[in-house]
This record gives C-alpha cells, sequence and structure tokens, in this order.
C-alpha cells in the first residue's frame, strides 16, 4: 500500500476517532462522520445507509445530498447503486453512475447532479449492514487507495454499528442492533415446539476498539497472538496425529495460514492503516466470509471455513473472550450454533429445550443426538448466529421449521397458545399411557421406541412404550472420538437391559457407513455410500469389531433374554453369516463358562427391497424381522432420503408402497414369524395407522410419538381402516393419504 494512502486513512481513523469520543447522540455522531468523510476524501457527497430490516435500507446520514431525505429515502436491497452494492457485498465504483445498470434517480435526493459513485458495503463477518457511498460532480473513477481508504472506514462502521454506537432510542434503522424481532425459516430437524433463552454455542467476539491507538502496538499485539496461536495449532496437530489422519489434515491447513506471510502481512498493512488488532483480523475474516459464500470449489470453502475458524481463535486469544468466558446457561436454553458435533452437543447434556444450527443437516450425528432427547431442532437457519444474542427470547417452532427471535407479543401469544394446545395432549397422553394401544374393534398393537443413548432409557416409562423396538448401537461409537473396548460396551449395554427393567430391546448391530461416518476411521470415499460399504457389509468384511460387539451384548445379558438384530441385509447369506458369528461368540463364552444369556432372538432388519423377496425357508428361519422404513422407502422410490430435493417426494401412503408392505406382512404371517416396523413413519400418526391396518403387529418410533400414536390407535375401528385401503387399492388410487385423512378426521380427529 502506498505511503500516501496510509497516511490518509490513518489520518481519517484519526479524525473519525476524536469524533467518536464526543459524547454526543448516534444521529450527530453519523452526521459528523459523513461530513469528514466528505471533508477527507474532497468529495461534495458521502452518505451512510444502513438496513432497516433485512431488506430495506434507509439513508441516515448525508453530506452534501437533500438533509430532508435523511430516514425518508429507502430503497429494497438490489435496487438502485446502493441496493446493488448491498446485494453484490461489494465494491460498486464507476464514473458514470446514471449509465450503470440499475441506476435509480431518487428526485428528493438531487442525485442526478452527480457523475461518480462509490458504493462500500459496511459489513461485519459476512453480514451487510449497510452501504456507504461518496459521489462526486467530476466524472472520475474513486481511485484504488481512495477505496482502500474508504473500505477501512467502513470497517470501522461495522464495529461500531455492532456497538450500537450510532443508536439514537427511537425506532428505525438507528435503533439498537439485535433488539427487533426476527424470523427465520430453516428445515425441519426434529419436530416439536418451544420456547426458551438463546445459548450461543460461539458467543460473538466484541471489538470494543476497533481504532488503533498505536500501530505499533497493535502490531506487537497481533504478532504475540499469532505466535500463541501457532503454539496452540502445534499442539492440536501433535494430538490428532495419534487419533485421525482427517483431522491432522485439518490441522495441518491451520498450521499453513497461521504461518501464511500474505495473510500476517495484511493485517498489518490494515494496523498501519489506522486499524486496531481485532479489527484487522476482522477484516481479513469477512473477506474470507464472503469468498466462502461466493466459492463453488468444495476444497477452497473448506480451506476458507479453516481460515474462518482460525481467526475466531486469534480473535479469542487477542479479546481474551473464550469460549469459557460465555454467559451463563439461561433458564431454559436453547443452543445456538454454526454447526455442532455429536460430542459437543452430548456435552450440554438434556437441559437444552432445543437447538437451532445455521448450518447442519437433518441426517447430522448432531440431529441424531437432538432426536434422541426428543427436543425440537432446527436446521438451516440462515443468519441465526449473526442474528441471535446470549439470552435473547426465542420461540422453535420445529414442526414448520421456524424460529422466531426476540418475538412481538402477537408471536409470543399465538405460540403460547399452541405450546398450551401441545401440553393439553400431552396431559391426555399421560392418561393413557400405560393403557395398552388396543383399538376399537380389539387389535391390539404393540408400541415400542427407539433408542441409541443411555439417556433415552428414563424415557420408557414415561412415554408408555412396551420396550426398545430398536436399540441403535452405532450412537455410542459415534459420539466418542476412539473406538470404545469390549467391556465399555458390555457395561453399557448391560446398563441399558437395567435400565429397560425386564422390557425387551432389540439391540442392531452396529450400522455405519452412509450419513453414519465415526469420527476415528478412515471414511470411505464412495460414490453413493447409502448404497455402499455399510452396515452389515462392514461387519461381514471386517468381522473384528462385530464379534467385539456381539460378546458384549452376551456377557451383558447374562442370565436375561438377548434380541440382537442385523442392519441392513440384502441377502439371506449374510444373515445366516452374521448368525454363525453369533453361535460362534456363544459357544466360545459356554466354553470359557460364563453365564449365557436365557433366550437369543435372532432378526433380520428387512431395509432393502431384495429381502422382501427371499425364499419363504428364510422367513421361516429367522427369529423375527424389523422393517426399517426409512432405508425401504428411499430404496424402494430411489430417492435420498437426506437430499432435501427428493426425500419427502413420495408419500408413505402411496398405494405402490402400501402394497409392497403388506406384500412383507403377508410373506411373515404365513411363515409364522414376528414382524415389527421401525423407521419414522411408525411415529406419525396417520402412517401408523395404515401400517397397523396393513397387518404391522408391533411399531417402533421416537419416545414423544408413542402418545399421539396410541391416542389416535385407541380411538379407531382398524378394521374399517384397513377396508378403506383395500378399497383404494382395487380401486386404483395412487394416494391413499386423502381417503386415510378424511375418513380419520371424520372419525378420530387427530389433531384433537
Ligand atoms: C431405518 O432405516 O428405517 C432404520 C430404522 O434405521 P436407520 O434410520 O438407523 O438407518
Ligand atoms: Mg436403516
Amino acid at each position: 500500500m502506498p505511503e500516501r494512502s496510509e497516511t490518509e486513512s490513518r489520518k481519517l481513523l484519526g479524525r473519525l476517532r476524536a469524533a467518536m469520543a464526543e459524547d454526543s447522540a448516534g444521529q450527530t455522531r453519523l452526521d459528523r462522520i459523513v461530513q469528514l468523510i466528505a471533508d477527507s476524501m474532497a468529495t461534495e457527497v458521502c452518505s451512510i445507509y444502513l438496513f432497516r430490516d433485512g431488506e430495506t435500507l434507509e439513508l441516515c446520514a448525508t453530506e452534501g445530498l437533500n438533509r430532508a431525505a435523511v430516514h425518508q429515502t429507502r430503497m429494497r436491497l438490489g435496487e438502485g447503486l446502493v441496493g446493488r452494492t448491498a446485494r453484490l457485498r461489494r465494491v460498486v465504483n464507476t464514473a458514470n453512475a446514471p449509465a450503470e445498470p440499475g441506476f435509480r434517480y431518487m428526485p428528493e435526493t438531487g442525485e442526478e447532479r452527480y457523475s461518480s459513485f462509490c458504493g462500500i458495503p459496511i459489513q461485519r463477518l459476512g453480514e451487510v449492514l449497510g452501504v456507504l457511498v461518496v459521489q462526486s460532480l467530476s466524472a472520475r473513477r474513486f481511485t484504488h487507495d481512495e477505496v482502500y481508504a474508504l473500505e477501512v472506514v467502513a470497517m470501522v462502521l461495522a464495529e461500531m454499528t455492532e456497538l450500537g454506537v450510532f443508536v439514537n432510542g427511537d425506532s428505525g434503522a438507528l435503533s439498537p442492533r439485535h433488539k427487533q424481532p426476527v424470523m427465520i425459516r430453516g428445515t425441519v430437524g426434529q419436530e416439536g415446539s418451544t420456547a426458551g433463552r438463546v445459548y450461543l454455542h460461539e458467543p460473538r467476539v466484541l471489538v470494543t476498539n476497533p481504532f488503533s491507538d498505536d500501530p505499533e502496538t497493535e502490531a506487537r499485539r497481533l504478532r504475540e497472538a499469532i505466535d500463541n496461536l501457532r503454539g496452540n495449532v502445534d499442539q492440536m496437530l501433535a494430538e490428532a496425529i495419534t487419533i485421525d489422519a482427517d483431522q491432522v489434515q485439518v490441522f495441518e491447513a491451520y498450521r499453513m495460514f497461521a504461518n501464511s506471510r500474505g495473510w500476517l502481512r495484511r493485517m498489518e498493512s490494515d494496523i498501519a492503516n489506522g486499524l486496531s488488532a481485532e479489527a484487522a483480523v476482522e477484516k481479513e475474516q469477512s473477506l474470507a466470509r464472503l469468498r466462502m459464500g461466493q466459492a463453488a470449489d468444495p476444497y477452497l470453502r473448506d480451506r476458507l471455513h479453516d481460515l474462518d475458524d482460525l481467526s475466531n481463535r486469534l480473535l479469542r486469544i487477542l479479546t481474551g473472550q473464550g469460549r469459557e468466558t460465555g454467559a451463563e446457561m439461561p433458564d431454559n436454553p436453547i443452543l445456538v450454533a454454526r454447526n455442532i458435533g455429536p460430542g459437543e452437543l452430548l456435552d450440554y447434556g438434556k437441559s437444552l429445550r432445543g437447538v437451532v444450527l445455521e448450518e447442519g443437516s437433518v441426517g447430522s450425528h448432531a440431529a441424531i443426538v437432538a432426536r434422541a432427547w426428543a427436543i425440537p431442532l432446527v436446521v438451516h437457519a440462515k443468519g441465526i448466529t449473526a442474528e441471535a444474542l446470549n439470552g435473547d427470547p426465542i420461540l422453535v417452532d420445529g414442526d414448520q421449521g421456524i424460529v422466531h427471535l426476540r418475538p412481538d407479543d402477537q408471536v409470543r401469544k399465538a405460540f403460547g397458545d399452541k405450546l398450551a394446545m401441545q401440553t393439553r395432549a400431552q396431559e391426555r397422553y399421560s392418561s393413557i399411557r400405560d393403557q395398552p394401544a388396543r383399538t376399537l374393534c380389539g387389535t391390539e398393537v404393540a408400541l415400542h421406541m427407539n433408542a441409541g443413548l443411555m439417556a433415552d432409557l428414563p424415557s420408557l416409562p414415561s412415554s408408555g412404550a412396551e420396550g426398545v423396538g430398536l436399540f441403535r448401537t452405532e450412537l455410542q461409537f459415534l459420539v466418542r472420538n476412539k473406538m470404545p473396548r469390549r467391556g465399555e460396551l458390555e457395561a453399557l449395554y448391560a446398563r441399558v437391559m437395567d435400565s429397560a427393567q425386564g422390557k425387551r430391546v432389540a439391540f442392531r448391530t452396529l450400522d455405519i457407513g452412509s450419513d453414519k461416518v465415526l469420527p476415528y476411521l478412515k471414511p470411505n470415499d464412495e460414490p453413493n455410500p447409502a448404497m455402499g460399504w455399510r452396515a452389515i457389509r462392514v461387519g461381514l468384511d471386517k468381522p473384528g469389531v462385530l464379534r467385539m460387539q456381539l460378546q458384549a451384548l452376551i456377557r451383558a445379558a447374562k442370565g436375561r433374554p438377548l434380541a440382537v438384530m442385523f442392519p441392513f441385509v440384502a441377502s439371506p447369506e449374510e444373515y445366516r453369516a452374521a448368525r454363525a458369528e453369533l453361535d460362534k461368540a456363544v459357544a466360545r463364552e459356554r466354553i470359557l463358562g460364563h453365564p449365557l444369556p436365557v433366550t437369543i432372538e435372532v432378526g433380520a432388519m428387512l431395509e432393502t427391497p431384495s429381502l422382501a423377496f427371499a425364499p419363504a425357508c428364510f422367513f421361516a428361519e429367522v427369529d423375527f424381522m424389523s422393517v426399517g422404513g426409512n432405508d425401504l422407502k428411499q430404496f424402494f422410490f430411489a430417492a435420498d432420503r437426506e437430499n432435501e430435493r427428493v426425500r419427502r417426494r413420495y408419500d408413505t401412503l402411496n398405494s405402490s408402497y402400501l402394497r409392497f408392505l403388506a406384500g412383507i406382512v403377508a410373506r411373515c404371517r404365513e411363515a409364522g414369524t414376528p414382524l415389527s416396523f421401525c423407521g419414522e413413519d411408525a411415529g406419525r400418526p396417520i402412517e401408523a395407522v395404515a401400517l397397523a391396518a396393513l397387518g404391522f403387529p408391533m411399531l417402533s418410533m421416537r419416545p414423544a410419538s408413542v402418545g399421539p400414536v396410541k391416542h389416535l390407535l385407541r380411538r379407531i375401528d382398524l378394521k374399517e381402516a384397513r377396508a378403506l385401503i383395500e378399497a383404494g387399492l382395487a380401486r386404483g388410487d395412487v394416494s391413499l393419504r386423502p381417503e386415510l385423512t378424511d375418513w380419520l378426521s371424520r372419525s378420530a380427529n387427530p389433531g384433537g
């Protein structure tokens, strides 16, 4: 950066700092800033536009335009050159503004006389807060140096906006940030509604002084912080080397950035231009976030993510605002995070009321944990981490995937009504908790629950489930950072059985692969992991873990019944080979003289259409069959369960699928094989009615679904439902949903 611009921008920042130090109201400060900038840059016009809401920019101060237009002139995001600057999130610099695409004449400002226009987004960490504009009469492009100086000023303005320096106490764009109600639409991760207070996983680091008091001191502070950071990264790398090659790769990328001369040089240059060390780090971080949003190449995006993370660490070192200095957990905490790993989420414990993630995905491990805890989860809540502050009131509507931050009274009231309805429903469910799910025609459907963590087990008595129809053992593997030992597994399985107090628990052996990648095993780079090397396929090809798990289960069950099922069996020989492993393990325990389970039931999960067409003798051979509807449905319709575009595209009540499921029920009946259904559909009341009507005698679902499903089943005549489905199938209906929904609303009022 040439000497001239360095001194100029430093001089300008020095003047701004002096103006900021004066004790004056927010508007006065803004007016003073635009005056100073116009004067320093020798331009006729300088204006500041700030977002009034997510879509509208408001002229908040101007030098050179008509003053009466302040707080009157507004434009939508993308509208005019100002709106365009905000939307593009980059500098728009032109010598002939009226000729630019998007130029909008605003008579109230009298701006058509100005030929040159330079708009600079005022942004903080990738979030655009407004636009700084300079305009001049002469037709000229602003020079590189001038633009650079304005960018530095815009950065400072962003920090000051964040700090509320311009707040006037009235409404509008100058009202304090993070005070207005915000509604964010995300994606449903786990149903349910809850109200509480924000608890940020990574609290925002506040830069209280964006100005450099003394460039030399600031440069030294930066260098010391970088040294500190390098030490941390080296340590993380040394620790990771023994655990996981992928983590090593990430930390090596961190080290590369931490040692990057370019990165350091840019920050030093920002400091020389008048920014404090923290503000210089944030300026670089903002740029990285901006690029991250634009990068199409996933590798580049990952590296920019790394740089972002590293910048956060550096800011924490510089400001001393570590995670440990974060706020105390409020009552009814709702965790808000950009993303979170399952282990970190588990660390928070079950006191969390809900989770909102800016990124995340429906199938992520954190989502699995949230689901296991049955707390509402919304993912893809864009902008939530920038908007939310610790302690903010927040309403999470997990049924719609909507989050209300700092809700106004009206929203709060409507939401309160919804919660009250939910509570009344819960009371109804509790009153039938110990009753069977017996339909009006006298059919009893066994309702079991799905589980995967020790923390789930207390739900067994409270949900009204008769047992655990699916215990997903991989969750224990997923939430650790190293392979559990056999002794640990044995103790855990024994505790699960103890907690079940004699109720049946069907342990499913490890289903890893697909979306469930163990952090300590190298993931297989497969083009199509859901159809790849997963579940029983891994168990049979690398039997070490399967054997360890079977042994742990046998030992844990000593003297009591054991139920084991193998996931994703596509062909009888897979079941046979896995069962042979179990038999061998039992024989070994017998030779060792260890006590054995009193009975052992061995089942197969039917999750691929192929198994539905296995020979009749196979159906007779298995001790029980459990339909894993989540996988079965995705393979039946060839629609990826993780892909937002297609995962809801095909309905469970599609007649082809129901006909297929009816075939499975018939085959199990012929063979006299006990059958259950344990996918997510089992927990959806209307789907559960259809499954029970088709003849599934046992449904296994999330604990929170047992009440609603039981409540509905107890109020309907299953024979009528069956007749209705049969008639629809015979008629050639494509979907049974309309018919069934209509019938239920007449006969049972499912919502009531
Ligand atoms: C299923 O596929 O329906 C199932 C129960 O297993 P998971 O969801 O764990 O794959
Ligand atoms: Mg499955």
